[in-house]
């Protein structure tokens, strides 16, 4: 018999007053899987991200995690249950250093591990291992962005949430940030959900991925099986 989902979004409707941003989504993500969500600028993938934190709450429908639901529980619970999202826009503290806003990603959980957690963020982004006592803000978009993961890492998830880390990045950084998600996969077995409009790249590094349209999940496939879908090349693939 197939294990349950790590994370087993049903039926979800989200709206933002009586605006529905996402109608009767069903989504599941099992442990040790890459899965991505792909769609266009405004489908509902941010929001989606959102709704698995709880702000804003899916309307209807339900978000189970580790075999728990988790619709109604306020974000701080939810934070704590070992999920960690790197929101869109790499929202870093910008006046604090580069190693207190590691530091931060790691209270969560006392610090206990803070000195092999630190090392394993360094090695996988050396850029921020160079540069732990510059100041966040002054660092490049990319380099931000690496941040903002290495924060999310420095809290242990067991369910990474990263939504669109390839955002106004050069190809050779979102090349890097792609390799780091596979490492983390691979190497730890980390289960990650990522959220992406940038779906060459996505779809190539994902087990399985979903299509959003205005809201709704219109497909849904392994990652080799929607790059070659002529639906999804015509409409995420050609030019990018
Ligand atoms: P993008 O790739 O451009 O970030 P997205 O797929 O992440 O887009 P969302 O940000 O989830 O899309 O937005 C989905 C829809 O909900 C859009 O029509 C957007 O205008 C609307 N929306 C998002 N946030 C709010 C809000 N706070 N209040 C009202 N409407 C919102």
């Amino acid at each position: 018999a197939a294990t349950a989902p790590l994370l087993a979004i049903r039926d979800v409707s989200t709206y933002y007053g009586s605006v529905a941003a996402l109608r009767g989504v069903d989504l599941e993500v099992g442990e040790g899987e890459i899965v991505t969500l792909i769609g266009a600028n405004g489908a509902g993938k941010s929001t989606l991200m959102m709704t698995i934190f709880g702000a804003p709450q899916a309307r209807t429908g339900s978000v189970v995690y580790a075999g728990q639901d988790i619709t109604r529980l306020p974000t701080h619970a939810i934070a704590r249950l070992g999920l960690a999202q790197s929101p869109e826009g790499r929202r870093v503290f910008p006046r604090m250093s580069v190693f207190e806003n590691l530091q931060m990603g790691a209270s969560l959980h006392g610090g206990r591990h803070f000195a092999g957690d630190l090392e394993r963020v360094c090695a996988l982004f050396p850029r921020l291992k160079e540069r732990l006592q510059q100041r966040a803000g002054t660092m490049s978009g990319g380099e931000q962005q690496m941040l903002a993961i290495g924060r999310a890492l420095m809290s242990r998830p067991r369910l990474l949430l990263l939504d669109e880390p390839s955002l106004g990045l050069a190809p050779l950084v979102v090349k890097g940030i792609f390799d780091a998600i596979r490492d983390l996969n691979r190497q730890d077995g980390m289960t990650i959900f990522l959220v992406e409009q940038n779906a060459y790249h996505a779809l190539k590094l994902a087990h399985r991925g979903y299509v959003l349209v205005n809201g709704r999940v219109t497909m849904s496939g392994t990652g080799r099986q929607l790059l070659d879908d002529p639906a999804v090349k015509s409409a995420y693939l050609e030019g990018g």
